[in-house]
């Protein structure tokens, strides 16, 4: 059972001090203080663990901070919504909004080769009003022998380069817990110029001792990737992990299923489930047609399927778009197939403003 106190409840108010010792009675009860930092307010949640089935709900709902109770099903129980439509989504991450209601656009190098390539793109972004990015340093690759990403070497020049054009959240995935602290130490030398997003891949969404790592720290907020070969219900569960530890700054990001039933796409494009993400969690829905599609195939329409890809993700409501591009993808380390020309960012942004905009008037159709 979750009660939802008023907004901006202050915590030394008599209101609050009588339902604290209200619920603390409560018989097989134990007490769970979180925090969920919204735009413009702070919201408090408690949750009550334990025998809830014989609380008396409306008690608790004549308690003058509460707004609301919400019981809870077992499944998600920190990221999921429990039927409960008004449940706030979202977080404030380093100035930035991310929610199930905007949109933003995580365009960038899939992996970093060269200060000159992450440079390019940084400037770029900016031109373009962007102040997301995604950047890999730590590549986890299916052939030993292929390229495994810079590491830490690259993250000071990547640091200084997102200060130097304003971008404010990288997303960039982790392998591996000490991997967290070389980001810290990073981010501490170039006296913390921008911000990371923790990106979990997809060969680790069920790597549940990272995280816990990652769910132990909240500095970080996480880009979750759905297991490409694990049900949804199972990725959410992983997903889950990153909350239950104290972390529930999660975006959630499909990017399609490994099956031959996709190709010649290089996965099976699963972005008819980014509604269901929303309607059984309250996390961001993030998608990721770089990786789904994986090629620059084109449509006699002259659309290429990755945008194709993407702009469904968004018609369906999706909250992110995590994209590769490259400024000359045939000599990129890593996935340059796929990757999109920085001469078509513009065109992508106006085009994902767009798919994002007509979303909002489809809404309008069926409420
Ligand atoms: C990536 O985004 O760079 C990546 C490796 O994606 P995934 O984990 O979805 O394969
Ligand atoms: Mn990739």
């Amino acid at each position: 059972m979750i009660v939802i106190l008023h907004p901006n409840t202050d915590e030394e108010s008599s209101e609050y001090r009588d339902a604290m010792s209200f619920l603390q009675q409560l018989p097989n009860i134990s007490l769970q203080h979180h925090i969920v930092q919204g735009e413009e307010q702070k919201l408090s949640e408690i949750y009550l663990l334990g025998d809830t089935h014989k609380v008396n709900q409306s008690e608790i709902e004549d308690l003058d901070c509460v707004e609301r109770v919400v019981r809870i099903s077992e499944e998600y129980r920190i990221l999921g919504r429990h039927q409960d439509k008004q449940r706030t989504s979202g977080f404030t991450y380093n100035g930035v909004h991310f929610s199930q209601d905007n949109c933003h656009i995580l365009a960038g190098l899939c992996a970093v080769d060269s200060m000159e390539n992450v440079e390019t793109m940084m400037r770029i972004l900016q031109e373009n009003g962007q102040v997301c990015t995604r950047m890999g340093a730590y590549k986890p690759r299916t052939n030993p022998y292929s390229f495994q990403g810079h590491g830490k070497k690259c993250l000071p020049y990547v640091f200084d380069l997102a200060g130097k054009y304003g971008i404010k959240v990288i997303s960039m995935e982790v392998t591996h817990e000490s991997q967290i602290d070389e980001i810290s130490e990073a981010l501490l030398k170039a006296g913390d110029p921008t911000g990371v997003m923790l990106q979990i891949g997809t060969r680790n969404t069920q790597n549940f001792e990272l995280l816990k790592v990652v769910g132990r720290q909240t500095r970080y907020p996480v880009l979750f990737k759905r297991g490409y070969g694990v049900s949804l219900n199972e990725s959410l569960n992983a997903a889950e992990y990153l909350a239950s530890e104290g972390n529930s700054n999660v975006v959630f990001c499909l990017r399609g299923m490994k099956s031959e039933g996709g190709a010649p796409h290089r996965n099976m494009v699963d972005f008819g489930q980014v509604p269901v993400i929303k309607r059984l969690t309250k996390m961001p829905v993030c998608v990721d047609p770089s990786h789904s599609v994986g090629s620059r195939d084109r449509s006699p329409d002259g659309i290429l399927d990755v945008v194709h890809a993407a702009a469904q993700g968004l018609i369906a409501g999706a909250n992110l778009v995590l994209v590769d591009f490259h400024p000359e993808p045939a000599v990129a380390l890593v996935d340059g197939p796929q990757a999109l020309l920085m001469d078509e960012l513009p065109r992508f942004l106006d085009d994902m403003a767009q798919c994002h905009e007509f979303y909002q008037s489809r809404k309008r159709i069926w409420v």
